[in-house]
């Protein structure tokens, strides 16, 4: 069964994706979550798209992920006289307020705040860091620089100035309008974009109102030094590799994508690692030996899930891809060795019954033979707890919540079940079953572990653990 795996894929939507049948196959390849991109596309592509994710769901009985990415405080230059210039290396730039299109000696630059963040010494990329520039004078109207690697500039090409912590509010007017928008239509996740600090979070959060669940995306040097405190504050992180790998040299991009996964690891919230995963698939059926590896080492270190980007957007073998990727984890994860690397980052347990009954849950599905883990959540929480413990038995949740089920799609080994009737633990017991037995994922004489809290269904009550062994035909 396809969604056995334990490690989520992430698929981002787009034109190479047209229809309903598009979107299932990719379920049926190994997709858990869609991102809707709001840096492309109109809302109605997306309420599109949405529409078909929801009529999968349906046909398929099982919970899909909805994730929508805010474009953020992305910053670009102006537009050119002629389209593009080439700069030269040593040559002067200038970069400033004023509107008018660009040449080879001046570019605009239409952000006040970040002209007045620049300062002498500083470096400025552009287009996705082939450009270099090094300010050398800074005044209310624009900056001097000096090109210290030179090449084409064309209109509206993005900018990063990694040293600078910018006075930008991570969400821009466009992001307002496109968030109001993705919470009326319904999305489970918002990914916010160039987080800088805690306090980004907080003001989406402000907006968001528990209608969706935050994840924020680490691509700013001051969102890495923040590290800890963002990661507490969000509900889930993506290690967003291509900005990052733009505003911090790309070779220290492996060991801030460990340090990240770890702190996420630490903290129980899900990770996803992304961009660039199987970036070669754009264009080719097969990926590189370095992609291939590439992936298994973001599940090897404990990801909760992987991204696909262009590769699924707009590339030509998106359906390829996502079965590529479900081949490579299905490997990491069929690896003895798998669980054993987890554990030497394993994280320490609060001391609460809570963790407690995961570690126990943990321990037990290494000792007995154990089909599933169940449990029973309303928020979430206990499944993310067990999912924390990286336990050798998947996680069978069973909420009465469909917004539940669709935020864990993006979490390691959970797999959920709705039904609005759980009510009382002989139920879940029953519950637990049937669903074992309708997604063949026990042999007779494999042992199920359920936990529950009592009195039932009070958040954050689990007190009891129960192990039963699987009969087909029997209900408990
Ligand atoms: P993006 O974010 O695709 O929206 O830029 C991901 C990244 O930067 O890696
Ligand atoms: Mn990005």
């Amino acid at each position: 069964m396809i969604q056995n795996k334990k490690v989520k894929i992430v698929a981002t939507l787009g034109p190479a994706i047209k229809d309903k049948a598009d979107i299932r196959r990719l379920v049926e390849n190994g997709a858990n979550v869609f991102r809707l991109n709001f840096s492309h596309g109109e809302h109605a592509d997306h309420a599109e798209r949405l529409q078909w994710i929801r009529a999968v769901e349906q046909e398929m009985g099982t919970p899909i992920g909805i994730l929508m990415d805010l474009q953020g405080p992305k910053l670009r230059v102006g537009k050119f006289a002629d389209g593009a210039v080439i700069l030269q290396k040593g040559q002067a730039f200038r970069l400033d307020l004023d509107n008018a299109p660009g040449d080879t000696t001046r570019a605009s630059l239409p952000h006040p705040e970040i002209i007045e963040a620049l300062k002498p010494g500083m470096n400025l990329l552009l287009d996705d860091g082939k450009l270099r520039l090094n300010v050398t004078a800074a005044d209310a109207e624009g900056v001097d620089t000096e090109v210290l690697v030179g090449g084409e500039l064309s209109d509206r090409k993005g900018v990063n100035v990694p040293e600078a912590v910018l006075e930008l509010s991570p969400l821009t007017e466009k992001d307002h309008r496109d968030l109001q928008f993705g919470l009326e239509i319904g999305v489970d996740w918002v990914a916010l974009s160039f987080v800088q600090k805690p306090e980004d979070i907080a003001e989406a959060k402000a907006i968001i109102q528990g209608r969706a669940f935050l994840m924020a995306k680490v691509e700013k040097p001051s969102a890495v030094e923040y590290l800890d405190e963002i990661v507490s504050q969000a509900d889930a992180i993506m290690v967003a590799r291509g900005d990052l790998g733009v505003e911090l040299p790309a070779e220290t991009i492996p060991a801030i994508q460990k340090r990240i996964v770890e702190s996420c690891r630490q903290q129980g919230k899900p990770v996803v690692v992304a961009t660039q995963m199987l970036e070669s698939m754009r264009n080719s059926p097969a990926p590189t030996r370095a992609e291939v590896t590439d992936v298994a080492n973001a599940v090897y270190e404990g990801a909760d899930a992987v991204m696909l980007s262009a590769e699924t957007a707009s590339g030509d073998y998106p359906i390829e891809a996502v079965s590529m990727m479900r081949k490579i984890i299905h490997e990491v994860e069929s690896d003895p060795n798998y669980l054993a690397r987890l554990d030497i980052n394993r994280p320490f347990p609060d001391a609460t019954v809570s963790d407690a009954i995961s570690c126990a849950i943990r321990r037990i599905s290494r000792i007995l033979p154990v089909a599933a883990l169940v449990n029973y959540t309303q928020s979430g929480t206990t499944s993310l707890r067990a999912a924390r413990e990286r336990p050798k038995a998947p996680i069978l949740s069973l909420t009465p919540s469909l917004t539940t089920a669709r935020r864990l799609t993006v979490v390691w080994g959970i797999q959920s079940l709705v039904d609005e009737s759980f009510s009382d633990c002989e139920h879940i017991v029953e519950a637990a079953f049937e669903a074992v037995e309708q997604r063949e994922m026990a042999d007779d004489g494999d042992m199920l572990v359920i936990t529950a809290g009592a009195p039932f269904g009070r958040p954050g009550s689990t007190n009891m653990l129960r192990v039963e062994t699987y009969e087909s035909g029997k209900t408990a």
